[in-house]
């Protein structure tokens, strides 16, 4: 199991109310917040509370959390009204693919059509 916490990861300090964020849903494992530079209407980020450097180690190490990633995201979209219209969900894994912060976490997003996409 990993260390549940990483001092010097920004995730972290906000699952430990030291930095500030909005949190729009919480549960024993994980915390979802609004992204503070958001690329759609609804841009929402899950996160588990215990450190992973990225999805595919909270994968391996916890499945069961890895999961809760996707069942608070998809309430996350029901909260947000993005269900009907359709949102995205992204796992930015390793700097090539434009992951910044080192603490697993899924982007949620909606609120506007996406009309083209990367795959
Ligand atoms: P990624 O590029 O996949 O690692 O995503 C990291 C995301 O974290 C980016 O979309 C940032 O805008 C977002 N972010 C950075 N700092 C904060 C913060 N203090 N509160 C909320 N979101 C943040
Ligand atoms: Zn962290």
């Amino acid at each position: 199991m990993a260390d549940p916490r990483d001092p010097d990861c920004l995730f972290c300090k906000i699952v430990d109310g030291a930095v500030p964020a909005t949190v729009v849903r919480e549960t024993e494992r994980t915390l979802a917040f609004r992204d503070i530079h958001p690329q759609a209407p609804t841009h929402v980020l899950v996160v588990p509370k215990a450190h992973y450097p990225n999805a595919a180690t909270l994968a391996a190490a916890d499945p069961e959390v890895a999961a809760a990633l996707l069942t608070e995201a998809a309430e996350v979209a029901v909260d947000e009204r993005i269900a009907e219209s359709g949102y995205r969900l992204i796992f930015n894994t390793g700097q090539g693919a434009g992951q910044t912060v080192f603490h697993a976490h899924v982007h949620v997003l909606g609120g506007e059509p996406f009309t083209e996409g990367l795959v």
